[in-house]
């Protein structure tokens, strides 16, 4: 099947965080409980049909989180058209190193729109990061939206790939536009 549009995410954010279970659970619709070590990065990719008839394919990159895989980010970062950061929100800690993450990203995939995920929201009871603070965490650093998600209940999963998958599409159409008044202008 063509595709009308083709859409490269990275999953990106500290070992252990959901990267790898929420991409199988949005690819498969399951949750494995122990999945196992991301070695360097996996690839994975999923085409979905909008209401309109337009054919998306997202090309998921799961970033091993370990930091003796951060090397290979810059290489992988480019080209690429979005990233979700993944925190989990019963870890303060992995929430810190947002920074020196997009740092990267952004450096070598220009401006693209950052998601900020909260993961394993099943574990509300150990929460320990609020959304009030992460959508703060959120406007520091300039990402597009915050959202949270439960890899292992499902819960807001596809949702927020569709929202990704939309948000994509307005960006792709504006800079489409943009390349065509351009050239418009050019012309004498
Ligand atoms: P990665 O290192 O970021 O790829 O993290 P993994 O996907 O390997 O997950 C790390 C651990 O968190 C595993 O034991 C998962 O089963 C668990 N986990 C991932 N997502 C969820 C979730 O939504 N809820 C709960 N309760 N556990 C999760
Ligand atoms: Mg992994």
């Amino acid at each position: 099947m063509s595709t009308d549009f083709t859409f490269k995410l990275l999953m990106l954010g500290d070992a252990s965080v959901g990267k790898t279970s929420l991409t199988h659970r949005y690819i498969t619709g399951v949750f494995i409980d122990s999945p196992r070590l991301t070695i360097g990065v996996d690839f994975f990719s999923k085409k979905v049909r909008l209401p309109n008839g337009k054919k998306v394919k997202l090309q998921i990159w799961d970033f091993g989180g370990e930091g003796r895989f951060r090397f290979l980010l810059p290489t992988y970062s480019k080209g690429s058209n979005a990233a979700l950061f993944l925190y989990d929100i019963t870890s303060e800690k992995s929430l810190e190193s947002i920074g020196a993450w997009l740092e990267i990203v952004r450096k070598n995939a220009g401006n693209i729109p950052i998601f900020l995920v909260g993961s394993k929201s099943d574990l509300e009871p150990y929460r320990k990061v609020s959304a009030e603070y992460a959508q703060e965490v959120a406007d520091r650093n300039s990402c597009i939206c915050h959202i949270e998600l439960s890899s292992k209940t499902g819960e807001n999963v596809e949702e927020s790939f569709k929202l990704i998958t939309e948000l994509l599409i307005e960006e792709s159409n504006r800079l489409f536009k943009e390349f065509l008044e351009m050239q418009e202008s050019k012309e004498p």
